[in-house]
């Protein structure tokens, strides 16, 4: 590979390295093979561009428009992953290190997309949790909706995830409505360059959406504002010297920080040697210490087993290990590569000379390895080393020291608590596992070391076929850690988009709220008289659209005829002495779904139409009994419609069952599939 210049793209341009680059250098061969970095560069302009542009052009779309977006730019990648893993192998990695972080970054984008689509409106506003209640009347409302910041997202990342850790951030972020600028790593930003040059290039981005900082960030942090997010990945000493501007603690900038952690395993006691559980624990210790070459934030330092099984533990693990082909990552056999630069190989080593004061190492000679198809020397080859500490409780730097590289340490303990407190000496992870088939262990390590963990990972041979790994932070399920950690959260699903939105109380009465949270409240205008909506298509039906029915009477013979054909001859249904003596009941009374399928009975409009599905109803209640000869009519109101294909769309009607006297007796959502034109 020859040298090359990395680019930073600010405000619509690409500018090139000045002399003030730094040479990044192949973690293979160490000869330098590009440089980045320019101290010229206009960072105030890309954060007005940004904010101005970027922020603008974003939040005139919808949820939906960028979660399609998002669809598209995942699929782009796709197309060019090949590129993306090409470049990549002059970091350290291998192919299978590529699908934790091109693959796994690409996956995120997918998942945010579809979430998007399915759990967020096609508005600009997100609800936030339920309608309160502020009035005795209801004629005073408050729902919390969440709104794009007017800010930039500034994503600062760590080395070893070029790509997915961009991806991981910039997908949330563009989900909400709001730009970023992305500054990686220098060692490995030229990965992250290509992976938004490729996206730029796709034409699918709105302008100012996305910029790259290939280098230092010059004063960048001092333009930020409240509506920023400043959301790092790196080392605590990073974090700490970020997170202390001043500047940022005048103003109250959001700072997220993902950092360093001390992540253990912890070996159950019931998954004794010989087991499925025991061969799992091996083999995700083994995973973890070698995926990366062990550079990955997640990955397990240290290794808890029940005294009687520490030896069997090291001798199995370093079986294991022997077995690791070193080497150069573009050779397929290779499992596992050089670190990512040979500054970072001499950090290991130190911090691993650091752990040796307590612990002894029992496998792997930094000095004595073979690494195959590439030069030992010039390359940041390591072997995987593995420690013993026999006595974890007066161990000090066993649980602060994070050597970033195929470092872990095995230590015994007596029981749970013993483990939970070893567990939490960490001072706070972004990951603790344990591998185990006891429920009860489970929720003692949950109650025990879930304040002090980010994620708490439980493995065995029911779940291990499908587990998706100690060290994988899945996009659906929060990524960060109390402590420690940073005392940030990313990703968790839709809880991730948040993190660039602000949370708002927004109280008024039920006309103001239908208008703000485009869903129709109880108590707003409702749109009567018109045609059945039954026959109205999806475009043609509007919020708060609503049809009463006429009534229909109860009778005691219903209610036989449905307990009858049902099977359901539940004693309240059935036998007057008995429902008398219940509490909930003046005597026999109408099943609930008797009332339901009454009530489909009463609004339904049966000719072939618009509605082509009834997918499910929520929220449902019954609120008083139905005795025989009362009656009950419906009045069903369009709460909320949210287009799903390219044909139709859902619409979320809002359902009240009363009886003679006004009274309701049943409330619910019911979902339909609409076509949006009339056939
Ligand atoms: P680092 O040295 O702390 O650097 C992290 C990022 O901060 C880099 O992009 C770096 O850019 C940038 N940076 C450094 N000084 C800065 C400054 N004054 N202003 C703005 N940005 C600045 O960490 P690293 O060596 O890249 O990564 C390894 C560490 O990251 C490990 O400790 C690991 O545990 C942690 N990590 C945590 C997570 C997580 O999710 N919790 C994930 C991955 C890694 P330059 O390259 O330009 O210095």
């Amino acid at each position: 590979m020859t040298l090359s210049d990395i680019p930073s793209f600010a405000a619509g341009s690409w500018i090139a390295p000045d002399s003030s680059a730094r040479p990044i250098a192949c973690a293979i061969t160490g000869d330098v093979i590009a440089q980045a970095g320019n101290s010229s560069l206009d960072v105030a302009g890309m954060h007005a561009y940004a904010r101005d542009v970027g922020g603008r052009n974003l939040r005139a779309l919808t949820f939906h428009d960028r979660a399609r977006m998002l669809k598209a730019l995942a699929l782009h990648l796709s197309e060019h992953k090949q590129a993306l893993y090409d470049l990549s192998f002059h970091t350290g990695a291998t192919q299978s290190d590529h699908a934790f972080d091109i693959d796994g970054g690409i996956g995120t984008m997918f998942v945010f997309a579809a979430k998007g689509r399915r759990e967020m409106p096609d508005a600009q506003i997100y609800l936030d949790g339920e309608l309160e209640q502020l009035g005795r009347n209801g004629s005073f409302m408050g729902q919390h909706v969440c709104v794009p910041l007017q800010g930039v997202g500034i994503h600062i990342n760590a080395f070893n995830f070029p790509v997915w850790g961009m991806l991981e951030k910039f997908a949330p972020t563009f989900l909400a409505g709001v730009p970023s600028i992305v500054k990686p790593a220098i060692a490995t930003c030229y990965v992250t360059q290509l992976c938004v040059k490729l996206m730029l290039d796709s034409g699918i981005l709105p302008e100012g959406a996305l910029q790259i900082i290939s280098g230092g960030v010059g004063d960048l942090l001092l333009h930020t504002d409240a509506q920023d997010v400043i959301s790092f990945t790196g080392s605590a000493d990073t974090a700490l010297m970020l997170r202390a501007t001043p500047h940022l603690l005048q103003n109250a900038v959001r700072f997220v920080a993902e950092q360093d952690s001390l992540n253990a395993s912890v070996l159950g006691p019931d998954a004794t040697p010989g087991t499925a559980e025991f061969d799992l624990f091996i083999k995700e210790a083994h995973r973890e210490m070698t995926t990366k070459a062990g550079q990955k934030c997640t990955a397990i330092r240290r290794i808890m087993a029940p005294a009687a099984h520490v030896e069997a533990v090291i001798e199995a693990l370093s079986a294991r290990l022997a077995k690791t082909v070193i080497g150069d990552p573009r050779d397929p056999a290779t499992r596992m590569g050089p670190l990512v630069s040979t500054s970072q190989r001499d950090d290991v080593l130190a911090k691993a000379a650091m752990l040796g004061t307590e612990s002894e190492r029992v496998f792997g000679d930094p000095d004595d390895f073979e690494v195959v198809g590439a030069d030992r020397d010039k390359g940041a080859f390591l072997p995987p080393m593995l420690y013993h500490c026999a006595d974890p409780d007066a161990a000090e730097r066993l649980h602060v020291t994070e050597a970033f590289g195929p470092v872990s340490t095995v230590m015994p303990y007596r029981d749970a608590a013993h483990a939970i407190d070893l567990l939490n000496r960490g001072k706070g992870s972004l990951v603790a596992s344990v591998i185990t088939r006891d429920g009860d262990l489970a929720r003692e390590m949950v109650l025990g070391a879930g304040p002090w963990h980010g994620r708490l990972y439980f493995n065995n041979s029911d779940s291990m076929a499908e587990s998706t790994g100690h060290g994988a932070p899945m996009p659906h399920m929060i990524h960060g850690g109390p402590g420690r950690a940073g005392g940030g959260e990313e990703l968790g699903g839709i809880r991730g988009v948040m993190h660039y939105m602000q949370r708002t109380a927004v109280q008024g009465s039920p006309d103001i709220l239908t208008a703000v949270g485009q869903r129709w409240v109880p108590g707003a205008t409702e749109h009567t008289g018109g045609p059945h909506p039954f026959t109205r298509s999806y475009h043609q039906l509007q919020l708060g659209e609503t049809l009463y029915t006429k009534n229909r009477k109860v009778t005691l013979e219903d209610i036989e005829t449905f307990a009858h054909f049902t099977g359901d001859t539940f004693y309240g249904h059935m036998d007057e002495e008995a429902a008398k003596a219940n509490p909930f009941f003046p005597g026999r009374v109408a099943h609930g779904y008797l009332l339901l399928s009454f009530a489909a009975g009463l609004f339904v409009q049966p000719d072939p139409g618009p509605v082509l599905a009834n997918t499910g109803l929520a929220n449902l209640n019954f609120m008083k009994p139905v005795s025989p000869e009362d009656s009950i009519k419906v009045r069903l109101s369009v709460k909320q419609k949210t287009p799903r294909t390219a044909e139709y769309g859902q619409v979320r009607w809002h359902v009240t069952v009363t009886n003679q006297d006004d009274e309701p007796v049943a409330e619910y959502e019911l979902f339909t599939m609409n076509a949006y034109e009339v056939s």
